[in-house]
């Protein structure tokens, strides 16, 4: 069984729905208020679980009862927590989302526990990182801890997959330590923009190309309904076709596909044959309401390519 590590943030998310949001200094009325556990690092981690990995999560809840309710969560993924801690001096990090009625949303993270990861928590968890077939990352922990786990794995021969989402400037230094670099069209751009001394990016393949100068390696950029565009350090890029399918709620795709792209790899395949099912992870969750709960299985995305 593939064996993937993750090091990265859990949320509580707290979604609200209202008609319409609030002035400045204006009260208006919520309709409902969910709870669900989120954070990219532990959406990825289930979407990797549920993809059949044995999985291992590193990061930090609060002394809360979100802190407990999210340890619990992946326990019942079966997820690995024993390197999970609780930290009894900090809160957990929570999401706090409005959705008006049109669908839009507004998004407030208060990193909270997610904040307080240490470079000391990746050296606890050392030779688990080092015997891992691959490390799986996003960015919504401290960048030196990010980094400090990117040198462990390379150290260890585990493949680093970096998300860069949310995204932030990264350094040439941790660029080249990453070797599959998967980040959205808004992200690519935004990265390349940090990182071009001209500033002029206009395409993904271009801004991906840009990152690749300064020190990236491969790069997976994800187009949506569009697919997804590898850019191999070494030759030309291949454009991989999404799955038709209705849409009706986009949230968490991201995250299934990353999951399911770590998965693959892990398993071996090639890199474009794993985008492919990396694809139909996405376009399935696409489907289903919500993020943890609409994240497929292994069976499922097989399925799904067995009737395409
Ligand atoms: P993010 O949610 O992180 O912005 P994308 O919107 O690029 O990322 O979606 C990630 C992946 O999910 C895409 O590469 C694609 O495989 C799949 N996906 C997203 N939206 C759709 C859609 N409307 N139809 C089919 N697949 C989709």
């Amino acid at each position: 069984m593939a064996a993937i590590v993750v090091v990265g943030s859990l949320n509580e998310d707290l979604v609200v729905r209202v008609d319409r949001w609030p002035e400045a200094g204006e009260t208006v009325f919520g309709d409902r208020l969910d709870y669900s556990p989120g954070g990219k690092g532990a959406n990825q981690a289930v979407a990797a679980r549920r993809q059949g990995a044995e999985v291992c999560m590193i990061g930090r809840v609060g002394g809360d009862d979100f802190g407990d309710a999210m340890l619990r969560n992946l326990q019942r993924e079966e997820i690995n927590t024993e390197r999970l801690v609780s930290d009894q001096g900090a809160s957990s990090g929570v999401a706090l989302i409005t959705v008006d009625d049109s669908g839009e949303n507004t998004i407030i993270v208060v990193p909270g526990a997610n904040g307080r990861l240490a470079v000391a928590d990746i050296d606890a968890a050392r030779t688990l990182i080092a015997e891992a077939d691959i490390l799986l990352m996003q960015l919504e922990i401290p960048l030196p801890v990010v980094e400090h786990a990117a040198q462990s794995a390379r150290e260890g021969g585990a493949t680093v997959i970096l998300n860069a989402a949310p995204a932030r400037s990264l350094s040439p230094q941790l660029l080249s330590l990453v070797d599959y670099l998967v980040v959205n069209e808004t992200e690519v751009l935004l990265l390349a923009r940090g990182a071009s001394t001209t500033g002029n990016v206009t395409s993904p393949e271009e801004a991906a190309r840009t990152l690749q100068k300064v020190g990236a390696r491969n790069v997976v950029v994800t187009l949506g309904e569009e697919g997804a565009l590898l850019l191999p350090v070494n030759g030309p890029g291949v454009s991989v076709p999404a799955f038709r399918v209705q849409a009706v709620d986009t949230t968490a795709a991201g995250d299934a596909f990353v999951g399911a792209f770590a998965v693959r790899l892990a398993a071996g395949v090639e890199p474009k044959e794993a985008l492919r099912w990396a694809n139909a992870a996405g376009a399935l969750t696409v489907t289903r309401e919500g993020a943890q709960p609409s994240l497929p299985t292994f069976a499922e995305v097989e399925e799904f390519l067995r009737a395409r």
